[in-house]
């Protein structure tokens, strides 16, 4: 199994040492056509303007919609979930609308750009502590009919998923809790039905 993070803007790296203390491996992509090769993809956090023109120039727009249509996982952080949200205020802005939740960027005021609280996740059933922080980050403004919240802070919903998709209004890879990463590998693992498979020496010698 083989997580892409897409490259192009924003804090790719840390997405994939977070993907590396869980132990699997990651791949920068720059190109629509690499996605071909990776099970699941991280969109990192960033500004998420940029990162749009930098998708539409790329021509990743057609590429990203047909990696979601075949069901592989899309985690989104920050300006990642931004980009996949049905709705954008503050201001309207292109998204993806893989996921079924309205979104408010630059939210919290400027008294509150960045800050870190601790959470606790509900993941695969199970409570789990996370590490939040925040930066410049949107709020979740509406959520979907089929759309789980997975965490909250001050009762508003941060962690959501819905089917093949997660988002996070917050940056799990600038701490070193390893939970949310893991529970998307998990969410590949399932996807490209091979669970465990990523604990195997190959495919070829089955
Ligand atoms: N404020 C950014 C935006 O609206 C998101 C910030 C982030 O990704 N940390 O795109």
């Amino acid at each position: 199994m083989k997580i892409g993070v897409l490259a192009l803007q924003g804090d790719f790296a840390l997405h994939e040492k977070a993907l590396a203390r869980c132990d699997v491996a990651s791949v920068e992509v720059r190109k629509p056509e690499e996605l071909a090769d990776v099970d699941g993809l991280i969109i990192p956090g960033g500004e998420s303007t940029t990162l749009l023109h930098l998708m539409e120039e790329w021509a990743f727009v057609p590429a990203l919609e047909k990696f979601h249509a075949a069901g592989k996982p899309i985690f989104g952080t920050c300006a990642g979930l931004i980009v996949l949200a049905r709705d954008v205020e503050r201001p309207r802005q292109f998204s993806f609308g893989f996921i079924d939740v309205g979104v408010e960027r630059n939210a919290y005021g400027r008294q509150r750009e960045s800050f870190e609280a601790p959470g606790l996740a509900v993941l695969d059933g199970k409570p789990t502590p996370i590490d939040m922080i925040f930066i410049r980050a949107p709020r979740i403004r509406r959520v979907g009919a089929g759309v789980e919240t997975l965490a909250t802070y001050q009762e508003e919903p941060v962690l959501a998923r819905q089917g093949s998709v997660l988002v996070g209004t917050f940056h799990p890879e600038l701490t070193d809790n390893p939970a949310v990463h893991r529970y998307f590998c998990g969410m590949v693992l399932r996807a490209a039905g091979r669970p465990g498979a990523g604990a195997l020496p190959s495919e070829a010698s089955r």
